[in-house]
């Protein structure tokens, strides 16, 4: 049996460490495939999981990583043979289950989708997770009767927030986007922000329940008062995508938005999300996001890096996808 190198967190006296182990690949866990992984991806809830917060993970030692894609290398099942290119998001994968910061991954053949045509392993990677949620993002915003017209992105300039803003300008939107960094407008007029707000502006809790009507739709990624703050702004009919809590998880809103102003509050959820919604978003990445734009947010780094790079992107200090060369 081959062994081959992982991310491993270990808990002593209450704290998580990290450090890169060999394993052998009979510690993998049981599963119907085995993937060579070559890239996987930095995302907040790794950022979580990299720290021991949020009680995601509930046994140790865990090899960490919520997504990864590379080559089946052995399958039991029928779907796949070894050399299939396939990725993996979601299903708690790098939670409760060993995940893909390590250069292979045992997973149930249920659990992975074939690389989209016109994708590279890396390219799927650089989208991830936050990727895949912005474009079920706007699906759903589509799916609801997103009208032309202002649409929002908040935590623009993070994950989630750069592929809906490269997406939505793609698809001929107006995009907004909400960033608390200054340094990153050039980067996200590249991406096709159109303008901005402040994200202090969004995040100061609403004085009045509505407000001047002003978003044809919106993508957020931060919750809390800045959702509520959002839901205040949206047009009649109009829809938001709540996407992430990179501002806190609480909601402190009243329903008037939703009586007066018919307002929708869209639940994106890329875990469990179902398998055919799972092919119709990459068929829509491959479709929707410009590859130059992705290009263009993504930065590669070595596994090593990850332990900083987790506190970094708790703070919101990494800007657009991180993609992690496990093989580095
Ligand atoms: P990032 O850290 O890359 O982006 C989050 C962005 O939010 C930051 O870049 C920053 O943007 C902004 N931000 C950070 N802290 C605050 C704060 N205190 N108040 C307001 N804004 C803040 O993370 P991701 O894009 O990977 O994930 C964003 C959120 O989406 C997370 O909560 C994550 O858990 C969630 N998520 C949900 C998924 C789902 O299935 N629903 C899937 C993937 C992610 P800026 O500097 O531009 O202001």
């Amino acid at each position: 049996m081959s062994e081959f190198k992982a991310l491993v967190l270990r808990e002593a006296d209450g704290k998580v460490s990290a450090k890169i182990e060999r394993l052998s690949e009979t510690a993998l866990p049981d599963g119907e495939v085995i993937v060579d992984v070559e890239y996987s991806t930095l995302n907040y809830k790794d950022g979580l999981i990299l720290k021991g917060l949020g009680r995601l993970v509930r046994k140790y030692p865990h090899v960490p990583g919520i997504d990864f894609a590379g080559r089946v290398s052995l399958s039991t099942a029928p779907e796949y043979k070894p050399g299939d290119a396939v990725l993996l998001t979601g299903w708690r994968v790098g939670e409760l289950q060993w995940g893909g910061f390590a250069e292979k991954a045992k997973v149930k053949a249920s659990q992975l989708v074939r690389l989209p045509q016109g994708l590279t392993a890396k390219r799927a990677m650089a989208v991830g997770t936050a990727g895949f949620a912005a474009m079920l993002a706007v699906m759903a915003l589509e799916d609801h009767g997103l009208k032309a017209g202002e649409v929002l992105v908040t935590g623009a300039a993070g994950g989630v927030g750069s592929v809906a803003t490269a997406v939505l300008a793609k698809l001929g939107h107006t995009v907004v986007a909400s960033t608390g960094r200054p340094e990153t407008h050039e980067y996200l007029k590249g991406l096709g922000a159109h303008g901005f707000v402040d994200r202090a502006v969004l995040a100061q809790a609403p004085t009045r329940p509505l407000d001047s009507e002003r978003w044809a739709g919106a993508v957020d990624a931060v919750g809390s008062t800045t959702l509520a703050t959002v839901l205040t702004q949206m047009k009649y009919g109009a829809s938001v995508a709540a996407c992430g809590l990179a501002g806190g998880n609480d909601l402190p809103t009243t329903v008037l938005p939703f009586l007066l102003r018919g307002v929708n509050l869209l639940g994106i959820d890329s875990v469990m999300c179902p398998k055919p919604r799972r092919e119709a978003a990459w068929a829509r990445i491959v479709q929707d996001l410009p590859m130059e734009k992705l290009d263009a947010m993504t930065s590669v780094v070595p596994f090593a890096e990850l332990p900083d790079l987790a506190d970094r992107i708790l703070k919101g200090a990494t800007r657009g996808r991180v993609v992690v060369d496990v093989r580095a």
